[in-house]
């Protein structure tokens, strides 16, 4: 029984039995890490000593017949910009390499209390910054599929882990698609949440009025069972929303007869691979049988989406990254004669080229002489891109769509044309400017490299997407078709 290859339910179906303890979970999984994880790069730090006794104190609850939480003993994975109380986090970056967190965010709270095991932190793009993985300080992490890869970004790491089998679910963060697109890039499920559903507090912001945490697992049940345990009303984020709660595994029902599915032309023009379109027809046909009412639609605004989006984030990001500064946080650089020089040396020696870029480009687009021409600019665009989708959320469902524009590209690719690293986004950011939800989950393969199929809900139908994505899922043959998940492919 290799337990590694298993998902949440079918682990905690284990535990709860008394087939495995989470002692023994938790050790197979660490195996499997330092089995593979020098090719793969998924970990910038693990939590060894205190995972297994954590995990030793829940064996020792279910043998007194104490209830139990949700996730009792199921080891997770967080991306290194969620803050965990005593764990380094990094960001990914040079700049935080020693920093540990003082406390606990919000969802690691929750992910804590239902009885999780954190195992370790992901690698991701600097700042959360990038499509690939490959602008973090510390290494570049490995598609599973094709270690010449990348696995996507900026939550790279744990879209890689899930695909590898070294974790059953990682958190990742999405500004603009960081967890559809390496979900897509690695074969597995990710999902970005309605914008204030689950809370920022203890994510490192990147840009506010973007940014949410969300789940990445093998299969869309777990990704149900993660979102029951991540969202809910936080006092501590401003942007929160306290609604009803939700028990999102009532939404995995095998059946859309009559849901109506929207798929916008422009989300299937010639900028897209041609055989990535296919495998998403090919899905869309899958659900058309099963009852599913079709219809092409169109989201006019599209074009202006990444422009847009490329003017907002680095905007936020300029403002939210002034706090490093070598004085509250982090590194501060060696050599200086002044508060200012602390500032200038630190920040020139602590961030990357990208991240550099990114406060370049968003402090010139707020300037006092360009504010009205960039930034008031495109947030007139992201209120017509909102309105795109409201218009055909009165009529559907849901919108079908591929999740990225090209499969998983090589290493070295597009690192150094950052419009073309940033085309990357073309399918997802409109998801984030609009605040609304969406899931990208396998639809087959291209070369064997994984395919993703993006599922876009309106905001908080979170329940409509998972539908969706479960009944795919149930009477698609896919799996049949690659029996190997991940990493197996490659022998890891
Ligand atoms: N790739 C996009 C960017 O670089 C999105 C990143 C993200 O969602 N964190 O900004």
């Amino acid at each position: 029984m290799d337990v590694t290859t298993m998902t949440i339910h079918e682990l905690r179906d284990k535990i709860r039995n008394k087939e495995i303890s989470s002692y023994e979970l938790v050790e197979s999984f660490f195996n499997k890490i330092e089995k593979t994880d020098e090719k793969l790069g998924s970990f910038i730090s693990l939590n060894k000593e205190k995972a297994l006794k954590k995990a030793k104190i829940i064996d020792k609850k279910l043998e007194n017949g104490e209830e139990l939480g949700d996730l009792a003993g199921i080891p997770i994975a967080i991306k290194d910009n969620i803050v965990v109380e005593g764990l380094k986090n990094t960001c990914g970056s040079e700049l935080l390499e020693n920093f540990v967190s003082p406390y606990d965010a919000t969802v690691i709270k929750r992910l804590k209390a239902e009885g999780a095991i954190i195992i370790g932190k992901t690698n991701m793009d600097e700042f959360a910054m990038g499509s690939s993985t490959e602008t973090s300080a510390y290494k570049i992490t490995k598609n599973p599929w094709d270690l010449d890869r990348v696995p996507g970004g900026s939550s790279g790491g744990s879209a890689a882990a899930v695909s590898a089998n070294q974790i059953p679910f990682a958190l990742g963060s999405s500004t603009g698609g960081s967890i559809r697109q390496p979900a897509s890039f690695c074969g597995v499920v990710g999902f970005k949440p309605t914008y204030g559903l689950v809370s920022r507090y203890g994510l490192v912001a990147f840009a506010s009025s973007l940014d949410q945490i969300g789940p990445i697992t093998k299969d869309v049940e777990d990704c149900a069972i993660a979102l029951n345990s991540l969202v809910g009303y936080d006092k501590m984020d401003s942007t929160s929303i306290d609604r009803e709660k939700i028990d999102y595994k009532k939404a995995l029902i095998n059946d859309i007869k009559g849901l109506k599915v929207a798929l916008p032309k422009e989300y299937f023009d010639e900028r897209i691979d041609k055989k990535i379109k296919e495998k998403v027809y090919d899905a869309v046909k899958v659900l058309e049988e099963l009852g599913a009412e079709v219809s092409e639609v169109s989201l006019p605004h599209t074009e202006y989406a990444l422009p847009a989006y490329y003017i907002l984030a680095p905007s936020e990001a300029s403002s939210n990254l002034a706090r490093f500064d070598g004085i509250r946080y982090g590194k501060r650089a060696e050599n200086y004669e002044s508060t200012e020089d602390i500032f200038i040396n630190t920040r020139s020696e602590g961030f990357g080229e990208e991240v550099k870029r990114r406060i370049m480009v968003g402090t010139y687009a707020l300037s006092s002489g360009y504010y009205d021409a960039y930034y008031d600019k495109a947030q007139r665009v992201r209120t017509l891109i909102k309105r795109d989708f409201d218009k055909v959320f009165e009529e559907y469902d849901v919108i079908l769509s591929p999740t990225t524009p090209t499969p998983p590209f090589k290493i070295g690719e597009k690192v150094d044309d950052p419009v073309s690293m940033y085309l990357s986004d073309l399918l997802t950011v409109s998801v984030n400017l609009a605040g609304i939800c969406a899931m990208s989950m396998p639809c087959g393969y291209v070369n064997d490299l994984p395919v993703g199929l993006q599922i876009i809900g309106n905001a908080f139908e979170e329940e409509k997407v998972l539908r969706v994505g479960y009944t795919y899922e149930k009477n698609d043959k896919i799996k049949e078709k690659t029996p190997e998940i991940g990493g197996e492919v490659n022998g890891l």
